[in-house]
């Protein structure tokens, strides 16, 4: 799928009663017919929005995405979403790996690169996380997390137009702090060579950050040259900041 730089991608997480969600949608759609800028929006809202929201976007360009998907594509798997479900009902895209997945409920690699598949499978565009926690980033082991995760995560058939990867540090997430510019840069510095080793075509990914993303420093952030685009959590859930933050993104990349 074509991607245009800055790529802004908002995760509401678990949030959003069904009149608050699409409040939010149509600020959001708004906020883009007037800007009519440059870059790739999108959002994942809770499951339950999907179907009224994937509505309000028709023909928004902005993009529709799961949180997470299963591996399987159907079947007996009670309180899951098959990644064929959110295509079918107009996503784009799927985040798997995110660290409240990982952490939260327990995800290896393993079942982390089964959903990419899955996703893949159904032809969603894959944003897969990756990030280390506050003792491996306090025991230097930041950079051979990285490694693991891509080794263990990637799919098989990931190209530079199926999947974009998150860096998102799990002490970052939702804390209002964020690694230096200096590591971040050799973060994703280091991911675009080891992606470039290990998928076809692969230095072309686009590379997002994740991790505590506000409107005061999303454009120091997206003026990283590996950097592409942000993955926002808390600060998607409020339009005008979301906003801020995408034209912080367009003046960076200008
Ligand atoms: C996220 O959940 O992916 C995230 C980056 O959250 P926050 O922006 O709130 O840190």
């Amino acid at each position: 799928m074509p991607l245009a730089k800055p790529f802004v991608l908002g995760n509401w997480k678990m949030n959003g009663l069904r009149a608050d969600g699409e409040a939010l949608a149509l600020r959001i759609i708004e906020q883009q017919r007037r800007g009519e800028r440059g870059g790739t929006l999108g959002i994942c809202p809770p499951a339950t929005l999907l179907a009224p929201l994937a509505a309000l976007l028709d023909g928004s360009g902005i993009l529709l995405g799961g949180q997470d998907c299963a591996p399987a594509p159907a079947g007996a798997f009670t309180g899951d979403i098959g990644a064929p479900m959110l295509a079918d009902i107009g996503c784009r895209l799927v985040i798997v790996g995110h660290s409240e997945r990982r952490h939260g409920h327990g995800e290896d690699d393993r079942l982390v690169r089964a959903k990419a598949a899955a996703g893949h499978a159904a032809g969603l565009l894959v944003v897969l996380c990756v990030g280390e926690t506050e003792p491996e980033r306090e025991a230097g082991a930041t950079i051979d997390v990285l490694d693991r995760q891509l080794a263990g995560s990637l799919p098989e058939d990931a190209t530079a137009e199926n999947l974009v990867v998150a860096y998102e540090p799990v002490w970052a997430i939702g804390t209002g702090r964020t690694p230096s510019v200096a590591d971040i840069a050799s973060a994703h510095a280091h991911m675009r060579a080891r992606l470039g080793a290990l998928v076809d075509g692969g230095s072309a990914l686009r590379l997002l950050y994740g991790g505590s993303v506000k409107p005061a420093n999303a454009g120091q952030i997206m003026a990283i040259p590996d950097v592409d685009g942000v993955l926002v959590g808390g600060a998607s859930l409020d339009a005008g900041q979301f906003d801020a933050i995408y034209s912080a993104g367009q003046r960076a990349a200008a």
